[in-house]
């Protein structure tokens, strides 16, 4: 019989209180809880892919090098392939930049709400988190975020444009005062960007301290599980010691070059969230007892009143959005994806119900 061992006094102190990334549990047959897109493009490129995947080599490790994927990358952004590095998910790419650039202050700077794993993997790695309040109108408070520069000189900014989850860009001239009261890393997190088509990528020529990450998780492969990191050439020779090897595996790299090749029926899909999301928008905001707020990204934010009603007559209707309890300020919101069309129909069908009862 092995001795009981108290385990416990030995967590780090930091994760010991931390909350994991919640990951609903509920299953529903409308999923518009995960910022998906809700087109399967497997089809799109299946004639293609057994051709590919015949070629991988079960046996061996992927490269680890990713080149052929990056090129596809650099000729799609303008980026050299030296300033490209790819992520198991951009979630792999935050956390690698934050053990790489906090070095100094050990300070990490993000605004609130934003996305969780911004905080979550700061506090894992045991670095201070100084999270800043947006405004009224959900853009950057750069006062506030002035005199945490001058109190604590953040390492690290992390700043997700358009915002998860309140939906909306932050404006560039805020962005850029930001960049230049800081020698501090401004990650710019535009896994939405899609959505809106405004980028803030030229910003790596001009600023050597930004970094811009992308994924292809909101246009249609999120099991792929792959990030893009974009900046100088300088950071990524840096972040790239932190990288685990082979963090990418050959039947991601294989379908994520194929889908380069295809980009058209990519830009095609998005196109068509883009014109449902100004539909379900309209329709949802003429719901009584719902208001909307404008959208850059492929979800909507929607103040519902009492959102835990809402959330479960929802999952009785077998359709599962996004609470967003214990979220400060947004305690009466839920995060909606944009679905098919026949999926947004039925979302306002069962709100408008809802709304009714
Ligand atoms: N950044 C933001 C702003 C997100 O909302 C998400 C996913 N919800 C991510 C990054 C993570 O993306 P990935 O799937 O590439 O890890």
């Amino acid at each position: 019989m092995p001795d009981k061992k108290n385990t416990e006094e030995r967590i780090s102190k930091s994760i010991r209180d931390l909350k994991p990334y919640s990951v609903p549990e509920i299953q529903c047959r409308i999923r518009l809880d995960g910022n998906e897109s809700p087109y399967n493009l497997l089809n799109t490129i299946s004639d293609e892919i057994y051709e590919s995947v015949s070629r991988i080599e079960l046996n061996r490790y992927p490269d680890s090098t990713t080149r052929e994927l990056r090129e596809k990358i650099s000729s799609q952004t303008g980026v050299p392939t030296g300033g490209i590095l790819l992520g198991n998910g951009s979630d792999e790419l935050i956390q690698m930049i934050i053990e790489c650039y906090t070095g100094k202050s050990g300070c990490i700077l993000m605004p609130k709400p934003t996305f969780s794993m911004y905080r979550i993997s700061g506090m894992v790695l045991g670095k201070e988190v100084s999270e800043v309040d947006l405004d009224e109108s959900f853009d950057l408070d750069t006062e506030a975020i002035k005199e945490v520069i001058s109190e604590k000189d953040p390492d690290l900014f992390f700043f997700a444009t358009p915002n998860n989850p309140t939906s909306n860009r932050f404006s560039r001239g805020r962005i850029v005062e930001i960049i230049e009261s800081t020698s501090g890393i401004v990650v710019l997190d535009e896994a939405y960007f899609d959505y809106q088509g405004d980028t803030l990528l030229p910003l790596i020529e001009t600023y050597e301290n930004v970094v811009v990450l992308r994924t292809m998780s909101k246009i249609g492969f999120a099991s792929l599980r792959l990030g893009i990191m974009l900046c100088k050439e300088c950071i990524i020779h840096q972040v790239n010691k932190a990288r685990l090897p082979y963090n990418i595996n050959s039947l991601s790299l294989v379908l994520a070059s194929l889908v380069y090749e295809k980009y058209d029926i990519v830009q095609e899909k998005i196109e068509l969230v883009k014109q449902e999301r100004e539909r379900l928008s309209i329709a949802l905001a003429g719901i009584n007892g719902i208001s909307v707020y404008p959208s850059d990204a492929n979800f909507l934010l929607l103040d519902v009143g009492d959102s835990q009603r809402v959330f479960d007559e929802l999952v009785k209707r077998d359709i599962l959005v996004r609470k967003l309890h214990g979220t400060q300020r947004l305690e009466n919101c839920l995060r909606i994806t944009v679905g098919t069309p026949n999926e947004n129909d039925e979302l306002i069908e069962a709100l408008s119900d809802i709304s009714l009862s």
